[in-house]
């Protein structure tokens, strides 16, 4: 496989501001947040996108959900209201190809996304 900066981030040999881990996911800051709370969350397995998951992989999504609620939390959104995002291939803009969920909150977001 070609290099990956999450799966690099994951092993810890590229740095990044941590926000939680466990043995199947790490959260962590956006390095170009787009609003005041924009954090990461990705499985430590290397699955590309959306289009990747199998029924397998069902609890390891519901992790990647809760452990976004917990970083939700814990940036103080949970009662404002947060999003979550996963970008899928070109026409949503995914940039980087290692699956992972955007949280974003901390200022009213707009709807419909552009
Ligand atoms: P996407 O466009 O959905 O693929 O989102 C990729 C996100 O990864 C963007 O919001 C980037 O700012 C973010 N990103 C890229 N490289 C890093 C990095 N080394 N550390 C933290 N966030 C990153
Ligand atoms: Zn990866």
């Amino acid at each position: 496989m070609e290099s990956c900066v999450f799966c690099d981030i994951a092993a810890r040999k590229v740095p990044a501001r941590i926000l939680l881990e466990d043995d199947d996911l790490v959260a962590f800051e956006d390095v170009r947040p787009q609003a005041p709370l924009h954090a990461l969350v990705i499985p430590k397995r290397h699955l590309a996108h959306a289009n990747e998951l199998q029924p397998a992989d069902a609890a390891l999504m519901g992790k990647l959900l809760l452990a976004a609620q917990v970083v939700a939390r814990e940036k103080g959104a949970a009662d404002s209201g947060w999003r979550l995002v996963m970008n899928t291939l070109d026409d949503a803009g995914q940039t980087v190809f290692h699956l992972h969920l955007h949280v974003l909150g901390g200022r009213e977001l707009g709807w419909p996304p552009g």
